[in-house]
């Protein structure tokens, strides 16, 4: 069945405490969407914004399942309203993806040698030094790193 959105959406208890810092990353993203891409790398402009949704997924995930400090109720809609990202965060719940940087760095089909984005090599196993996906700018996100 569709969701039907309405006006009257009914916060759970809680939301005035989180919904501050939501806001203001929504507020980076939109600026990052809006700042000039002059002289930038095409996936480079993209970066910013990849990384304020990571915060607000993050955000979130820690609230519920490591600080415990929101009910279900409220991580629940956080999801549902799109503060976060629900299949990043069943990632970060599995073992080797708890820093996972976003969903497309685990997707071999998006990577030059069929294997996951580089950003996902643990650093002792990397030659380059320099290490920056194209997909998010991420600088490694192998857990243990
Ligand atoms: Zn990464
Ligand atoms: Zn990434």
């Amino acid at each position: 069945m569709p969701k039907v959105r309405t006006n009257r959406v009914k916060y759970p208890n809680g939301w005035e405490l989180i919904e501050p810092t939501l806001r203001d990353l929504e507020t980076k993203m939109r600026e990052a969407e809006q700042e000039t891409h002059e002289g930038k790398r095409k996936c480079e402009t993209l970066w910013p914004i990849f990384r304020a949704a990571h915060q607000k997924s993050r955000y979130v995930f820690d609230l519920y399942y490591r600080r415990k400090e929101i009910s279900k109720e409220l991580y629940e809609f956080c999801l549902d309203q799109g503060y976060a990202d629900r299949n990043l965060i069943a990632k970060w719940r599995k073992p080797g993806y708890e820093r996972l940087c976003c969903l497309r760095c685990m997707q071999p089909r998006d990577h030059n040698f069929a294997t996951t984005c580089v950003c996902r090599v643990p650093k002792h196993l990397r030659e380059e030094k320099v290490i920056e996906c194209v997909h998010c700018g991420c600088r490694g996100c192998a857990s243990g790193d």
